[in-house]
């Protein structure tokens, strides 16, 4: 165990920005190797090879803004950080890249799949649902103890997503707006762990249609 913390402090030292970037197109980047600073810097790279940055007229610097702001409020504890913040974000930005889920959702659906990712543990204490519930915590009493931290990730969200500094979304139209809110906030909904099983539910029925070839898209 020593001896892998200390291979991970050599290692880090060694790698560079250029690495990062490189392994963005890889399932199998070495997130821990890198920092803070340069995981942030992957994230518009990723925008830019989705073509997000030209369909939606998205300032870089505020893009910028937002996911500093988003790693300056992930705490530091040992899981639910930035560097998982960035892992999920990945992961999703690699299945859009190399799948063909992009035949069955827009580009309105990944932009919100990737801020959803990437805000989806949004200051996160480092304690579940339950301590929160049983604490009689203030968010859970304002959350009435349903998906207590989940609801508050969203909130936290939707906040700096609403700081002018931040705004990546004055180039979408009211409807494009609508559907982006109600997607990231589903999906991080959808994170809270008693909701796993039915979603995967779903999911594996989707996956039977599209096999089958019986999955109706326009639905
Ligand atoms: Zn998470």
């Amino acid at each position: 165990m020593l001896e892998d913390v200390e291979r991970i402090k050599e290692l880090k030292s060694k790698v560079s920005r250029e690495e990062a970037v490189e392994e963005i197109e890889s399932e199998h980047m070495r997130y821990l190797l890198y920092d803070r600073k340069t995981l942030r810097e992957c994230v518009p790279v990723m925008f830019e090879r989705l073509g997000l940055i030209e369909k939606f007229k998205i300032d870089k610097e505020k893009l910028n803004h937002l996911v500093k702001d988003v790693s300056i409020r992930m705490k530091r504890v040992p899981y639910h950080n930035f560097t998982h913040a960035f892992n999920i974000m990945h992961m999703c930005y690699i299945i859009i890249r190399k799948t063909h889920i992009r035949d069955y959702i827009d580009d309105v659906d990944v932009l919100s799949c990737l801020i959803g990712a990437l805000g989806h543990d949004l200051d996160h204490p480092g304690f579940n649902n339950i301590y929160f519930v049983k604490l009689r915590h203030p968010i859970a009493l304002k959350f009435n103890d349903q998906g207590v931290l989940e609801n508050y990730h969203a909130y936290m969200l939707t906040k700096l997503l609403s700081d002018p500094k931040n705004d990546i979304l004055s180039g979408l139209s009211p409807e494009e707006l609508w559907r982006f809110r109600k997607s990231y906030i589903e999906a991080i909904l959808g994170t809270e762990m008693l909701k796993h099983v039915p979603i995967c539910g779903k999911f594996n029925d989707v996956v039977k249609k599209i096999q089958e070839r019986t999955f109706d898209k326009t639905n």
